[in-house]
This record gives structure tokens, C-alpha cells and sequence, in this order.
């Protein structure tokens, strides 16, 4: 099957070797990849590589999603990934890809860059994934779906009979899962399909729930045979030192971040309960991840009154199927509160 996914010249490439691939022991006197043998400069002991494999983290993450560590690749956030996969399947000018929107933006970014063209089968207007307009577009040279789940912008789950009536349908096209926001939903991950769905891959990160945005650590889990291939065309040491030390560190505190959802959860259910008060609001999504997609009248307006109040959420009333929808990240109760008072001083509603 990867053979028909993946392009030929990047099924015969060979990699580059590195020096910390040659020799994997870590004792002994290093004299082999023109390291510094003293310190760095800023007197911490950054002078050695980094491992290019970040086995350590690989283990612990094997046992925490419970698949092998050769089913996981670490990138530097998702966007590592998602342009891996591009460049690992599609031939520029001939390959396609299909994307879901309204959805998450560097899937047609990535494709663009590298001139692979973009097929839309928008989501249904309740934000579910429309298995007829897949159809429609998918052909010969389709090698990746891209399903968002929860989705981003409209925060909900998409249906997991059609994400699997999907799988099945393409056999040889991948079928990408963003489950950036999983640990927000009530829903399992789909990693646990990774041994029944060969085309299934499935893009997580530590950037949302375990709140590491700023360090840039993305995660795909996929057949091992794809995985291998991320490996081969990845930058050697994609992942720094210091970053890989961090998420050792933070896969040693579960506990918090599952203190951090509930508390960010209890939130957004205060949220939505405000907001569900204030008259000018015509919708509010449901949510299953950390985001609320709502619907106000005159959405744009209140957006710029918003931002001169100097509270940034994000304007997308200009996006199909969010018109005149506004996504509110969920914050501090604090800051919520404060959202909610200019709110209601924009529409000039007092209660
Ligand atoms: C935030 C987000 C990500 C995370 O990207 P990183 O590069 O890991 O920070 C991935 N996918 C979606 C849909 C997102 O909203």
C-alpha cells in the first residue's frame, strides 16, 4: 500500500547518516561529530548533539498511548508532520490533497508551498464530516485526507463511524486525524484503530492541554512503515536538546494536565452559559475542545470593539459556514469575566 502512497524517489533515498546514528552507545570518549569537548559558551552542557531519535520520550509516550514506540514520530509542533506527509506522498502539479472546511489552515498552506493542489468537500453545516462531497472529489492522484477532530475552527468532534466509513472506503490514500485538541473531548483517540487502519495517521500535540505552545513539540502516530519514512526525510536533530529534556519532564505530570482540562472545561461551561443569556447571541457550538465557535449579531463590529478593548479573539465571520462567527479561546475565569462585561457593554445589555 505505501509503495502507491509514498513517492518513488523517496522510497529509494537514502538518509543522511549522523554521527549519533553510527554510534548509539553513550559512553566513551566522543571524538566523532566535531562537537566542543568542553561546555557551551553560556557555561550549560549544550556542546553535545541531541538525539536524533528522541528514544527516551518515545518509550515513555509508547506507554501512555499504548502503541509501539515505532508507530510515533516527534516533530517540532505539528506543522513538522503535516509537512512531512506532504512532501513524503504528493508529487507537485499531480497530486492532490482534500481538505474539510472550515478547518484548521496549514494543511492548504503546506500543499501550497509545495504546489500539490487542494480539493474542498466542505462540512456539513452542522460542522460534520459530508461523505458525499469526499466522494465527489476524490481521484486517482487524491493521497491524503485531512479530518480535524475535534475540528478547528467549529471546536466539535466529527463522528467516528464516518471517520472509519472513510478509512475504509480510500484503503490507499491516508486519512489524517488532527486530534490537536483530544484531550479536551469525551471521545477516546483514534490511536487505539493505528493496528486495524494501515492508512489511518493520527497528529497530536503538546501544545493545547499540556500548555508547551512556546516549545514546539508535535506528535504523529502512524503505520511504522510511514513512520519510518517521517524519519528518513526529517531534519536530523528536529528535536533540541533542552526541549526533549522538558517533555521527559512533563510526561511526569499526567496529573496536572488533566487538572488543567477540568479546570479549562468548568470554564468553558460557565462560558456557555453566559453567553447563552445574552440576547444578541444567535448560536453557540458545541464545543469538545478548548475553543467555542459563537454566533453574534454584528459579529464584525464586535470583534474591532473587542480588540480596542484589548480582548483578541479570533474574527471568523468571513470564513464559509462561520459567518458571523466569532472563536473564543477558553481562558481564565477572569479574563472570561471580562469578556463578558464588554460584551454586554457593546450591545448595551444590562444584567
Ligand atoms: C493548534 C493546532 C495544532 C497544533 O499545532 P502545533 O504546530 O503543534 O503547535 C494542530 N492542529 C490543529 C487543528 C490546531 O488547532
Amino acid at each position: 500500500m505505501f509503495d502507491k502512497i509514498i513517492r518513488k524517489h523517496i522510497l529509494s533515498l537514502k538518509p543522511y547518516s549522523s554521527a549519533r546514528d553510527e554510534y548509539t552507545g553513550t559512553i566513551g570518549i566522543f571524538l566523532d561529530a566535531n562537537e566542543n569537548p568542553f561546555t557551551s559558551v553560556v557555561g550549560k552542557k549544550y556542546n553535545r548533539y541531541p538525539d536524533p531519535h528522541q528514544k527516551e520520550i518515545k518509550t515513555k509516550l509508547a506507554k501512555l498511548k499504548a502503541t509501539p514506540p515505532n508507530t510515533i514520530f516527534i516533530g517540532n509542533g505539528s506543522d513538522e508532520p503535516i509537512d512531512l506527509l506532504i512532501r513524503a506522498c504528493c508529487e507537485p502539479k499531480k497530486d492532490n490533497i482534500v481538505i474539510l472546511p472550515p478547518t484548521y489552515g496549514m494543511y492548504q498552506v503546506c500543499a501550497e508551498i509545495h504546489q500539490v493542489e487542494i480539493k474542498k468537500a466542505p462540512l456539513t453545516s452542522d460542522f460534520q464530516l459530508d461523505e458525499t462531497a469526499i466522494e465527489k472529489v476524490v481521484d486517482k492522484h487524491t493521497k491524503i485526507i485531512w479530518i480535524c477532530s475535534p475540528n478547528n475552527p467549529s471546536g466539535n468532534l466529527i463522528e467516528e463511524s464516518a471517520i472509519i466509513n472513510t478509512l475504509k472506503k480510500y484503503p490507499s490514500t491516508l486519512v489524517v486525524v488532527d486530534e490537536a485538541y483530544i484531550d479536551f473531548a469525551s471521545r477516546p483517540s483514534m490511536i487505539s484503530q493505528l493496528a486495524e487502519f494501515e492508512n489511518l495517521v493520527v497528529l497530536q500535540t503538546f501544545s493545547k492541554a499540556w500548555g508547551m505552545a512556546g516549545l514546539r513539540v508535535g506528535v504523529c502516530y502512524a503505520n511504522s512503515t510511514l513512520i519510518a519514512v517521517l524519519d528518513k526525510i526529517k531534519y536530523p536533530y528536529n528535536m533540541n536538546m533542552l526541549t526533549q529534556k522538558i517533555v521527559l519532564k512533563a510526561l511526569k505530570k499526567v496529573g496536572k494536565k488533566e487538572k488543567m482540562v477540568k479546570t479549562i472545561l468548568e470554564n468553558k461551561a460557565w462560558l456557555e452559559k453566559k453567553l447563552a443569556k445574552i440576547v444578541n447571541v444567535t448560536k453557540i457550538n458545541p464545543s469538545d475542545s478548548n475553543q467555542v465557535l459563537v454566533k453574534f449579531n454584528n459579529a464584525k463590529e464586535l470583534f474591532d470593539f473587542l480588540i480596542e478593548r484589548k480582548i483578541i479573539t479570533r474574527d471568523r465571520t468571513t470564513v464559509h459556514l462561520c459567518e458571523d462567527s466569532i472563536r473564543i479561546s477558553i481562558g481564565k475565569k477572569k479574563e472570561l469575566k471580562v469578556l463578558l462585561e464588554e460584551i454586554k457593554d457593546f450591545y448595551k445589555q444590562n444584567d
